[in-house]
């Protein structure tokens, strides 16, 4: 490998100088281990960094960027790199036989073959130990990235046989310049994005160019100044319009299944059974946010009402909030945002979503 190697190349994984540093030095080594865990949070550029990675491992210039080999990696169709996904929650046995059973095949049209395990601590103990046959003695030309938000959530065995490339989040000023000069996103509207998404990249960057995704924000940010305001009255119309917000989120995640990745072996009726669990995960993953920006808005409250107004996440919603949050009331909005954290708790359990949404408004309402 050559001496200008990795330069550049892990220019876009923002905020991740450690992991670049590490990547950068494994390619210079010339024999990169076979297996790498990327461990961190998520939005903080694991996935990006494997594609990277992974087109540098098939590149026979290194990652040069701008190869047919690199520009499909780039692309997601390079045919020497494989994305195993979960299907629904968990990674099949299946998916891995199917790794394994391919795993001797030589490269379709690079030098290497590179396996991505999109969420490692998704495998399930079958999968798992289906995959550890790959990992004991994989042949020279195959490399694993595993993906995981922390080890601990992966088969130690399997942990064990990985080098473990740290990913943390990235820092808020990291966040706000990134969406500065990609987008060039105002300044409130960068901080308050690279603030309530706690530096995951992804969903920050999704706040500005998801106008669906931004619009829910709105909503849930909406509702939440409204009982401020002393609109009880409406709980059972916000739950409404809160509980269609999530059908709108998993509408669009299912739409978007034909553009996940696929693995070999998978058929229209496993198709549809993912559509099906993708579109329970969105669901869930939207609850989460939205439960995530109501209970951000009364931090926010409390926040302007202690005099500490430089820890307001939603920077961009500053004036309202001003005008809203009385030093006086301080308690109250502590109060409401211990009633979503008790909601949250609550919903682990399968109960009547609407139910609960509505209890928790009418809650809202009376500690505010
Ligand atoms: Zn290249």
């Amino acid at each position: 490998m050559n001496s200008e190697l990795g330069i550049g190349l892990f220019d876009g994984l923002i905020g991740q100088p450690h992991a670049a540093r590490l990547l950068t030095a494994a390619l210079a080594r010339k024999r990169p281990r076979h297996a790498y865990l990327f461990a961190g949070p998520p939005g903080s550029g694991k996935r990006t960094a494997a594609l990277k990675f992974g087109a540098a491992l098939c590149c026979r210039k290194d990652g040069c960027g701008s190869c047919s080999t690199c520009r499909k990696a780039a692309r997601g169709t390079h045919p020497d790199i494989a994305v195993i996904e979960p299907a629904g929650s968990q990674i099949m046995v299946d998916q891995i036989r199917e790794v394994n059973r391919t795993l001797n095949m030589r490269p379709h049209e690079s030098r290497a073959r590179v396996f991505i395990i999109g969420d490692a601590g998704a495998l399930n103990a079958a999968g798992a130990n289906a995959f550890l046959k790959s990992l004991e003695e994989p042949p020279p030309f195959v490399f694993f990235l595993l993906l995981a938000s922390r080890p601990r959530e992966v088969l130690p065995t399997i942990v064990s046989r990985c080098q473990i490339i740290r990913f943390s989040r990235a820092p808020a000023s990291d966040v706000e310049s990134y969406l500065f000069d990609k987008y060039q996103v105002s300044a409130p509207k960068a901080e308050a994005f690279a603030r309530v998404s706690g530096g995951n990249l992804g969903l920050a960057e999704a706040l500005w160019t998801d106008a669906k995704l931004a619009g829910r924000r709105e909503l849930y940010l909406g509702i939440a100044a409204r009982l401020a305001r002393g609109g009880s009255q409406d709980a059972a119309a916000m739950a409404a319009a809160v509980q269609s917000a999530l059908l709108e989120a998993a509408a669009a995640a299912e739409g978007s299944g034909d553009e996940l990745p696929d693995w070999p072996g998978r058929s229209p009726k496993q198709r549809q059974q993912d559509a099906h669990r993708r579109t329970g995960a969105a669901q869930k993953w939207e609850l989460a946010l939205a439960l995530d920006m109501l209970a951000s808005w009364y931090r926010d409250m409390a926040a302007v009402a202690a005099g500490a107004r430089d820890s307001v996440l939603n920077r961009d919603y500053e004036l309202e909030l001003d005008d809203l949050a009385l030093p006086s009331r301080l308690d109250n909005y502590l109060a409401a945002v211990g009633v979503i954290e008790n909601t949250r708790k609550k919903l682990v359990y399968n109960i009547d979503l609407g139910l609960v949404l509505m209890a928790m408004f009418y809650e809202l309402a009376e500690v505010l």
